[in-house]
């Protein structure tokens, strides 16, 4: 279960954000390509 403490900093301000167990599959982006993005340096999502 995502945990706020470990939030990626890129996320908007609100209750939604990926943290760092995001494996960069890709599906969030697919499914909602307006509400997620990739952070290709980092290699993982952020809302
Ligand atoms: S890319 Fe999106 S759906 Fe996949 S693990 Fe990361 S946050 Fe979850």
């Amino acid at each position: 279960m995502a945990d706020v403490a470990n939030k990626y900093p890129e996320n908007v301000p609100g209750k939604y954000y990926v943290d760092e167990q995001c494996i960069d599959c890709d599906l969030c982006r697919e499914t909602a390509p307006a509400n997620f993005k990739r952070n290709d340096d980092g290699g993982h999502s952020y809302v």
